[in-house]
């Protein structure tokens, strides 16, 4: 279970999240949907360390971990799949999953496998350089790469953003899967159609701060947010 309460973080004089305070129950999919600029990536970035939030606190199973280092923070079993997917262009796919579990000294075999066994695209492409997959591949990669850490919560930045429809189905699909195998999941999106149809809980943030919240079925057929970030799919 992950608490955020009165979460704010900067920039220099740029107030990017305003005392946002929000829960992730553990086994569910929840999701932070939101315009650009709202300050989603900001928060997840914060709650994994990357950047230093200003005030608030951010627990996980009972323990702080506002102002600790990514290393330790991603220890204690959250971790972030970054907007952009980030994988390692010049490294092969087993590379790239080797590396998401650097900090662990124990056998990797069983976690290869269950990644294979939840990405077979990626086993068929085992020695295949991960820049020359494909935007989907990619995304899949950065997320067996997430999981290679063995976290309990896993953040997503945008997994579905630059792919085709039928690409994004296939995301979802996996964000699903991996939830019903028992991970927890926070997921930003621009894609509120997809995301609050996947979500038990869902948040929406404008400029920084909160402002509805609800079940995904409440705020999908919220009239506020058909109009603001809901197209007719
Ligand atoms: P997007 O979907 O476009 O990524 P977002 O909701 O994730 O948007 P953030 O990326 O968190 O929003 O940005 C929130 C605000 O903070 C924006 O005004 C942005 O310009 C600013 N910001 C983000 N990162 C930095 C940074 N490293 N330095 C200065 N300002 C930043």
């Amino acid at each position: 279970m992950l608490e955020v309460k009165d979460l704010s973080v900067s920039y220099g004089g740029i107030k990017a999240v305003k005392n946002i305070s929000f829960q992730v129950p553990k086994g569910e999919i929840v999701t932070l949907i939101g315009a650009n600029g709202a300050g989603k990536s900001s928060t997840l970035r914060s709650i994994v360390g990357l950047v230093k939030p200003k005030t608030g606190s951010i627990k996980l199973n009972g323990n702080e971990i506002a102002g600790k280092t990514p290393e330790q923070i991603v220890s204690q079993g959250i971790t972030l799949v970054p907007e952009g997917r980030r994988v390692f262009a010049d490294l092969t796919v087993l590379e790239n999953l080797k590396i998401g579990a650097y900090m662990r000294k124990d056998s990797l075999e069983e976690d290869i496998n269950w990644c294979y066994d939840l990405f077979p695209r990626l086993k068929e492409r085992n020695w295949q350089l991960a820049g020359t997959l494909s935007g989907g591949e990619q995304q899949m990669l950065a997320i067996a790469r997430a999981l290679m850490s063995r976290p309990d919560i896993i953040m997503m930045d945008e997994p579905s953003l630059g792919l085709a429809p039928i690409v994004v189905k296939g995301v979802f699909d996996i964000i699903r899967e991996i939830n019903k195998q028992g991970k927890t999941i926070l997921l930003v999106e621009q894609n509120a159609n997809m995301a609050l149809r996947a979500a038990h809980h869902g948040y929406v943030m404008e400029t920084g701060t909160i402002t509805l919240s609800g079940t995904g079925e409440e705020l999908e057929s919220n009239e506020s947010v058909k109009a603001a970030y809901l197209g007719k799919n």
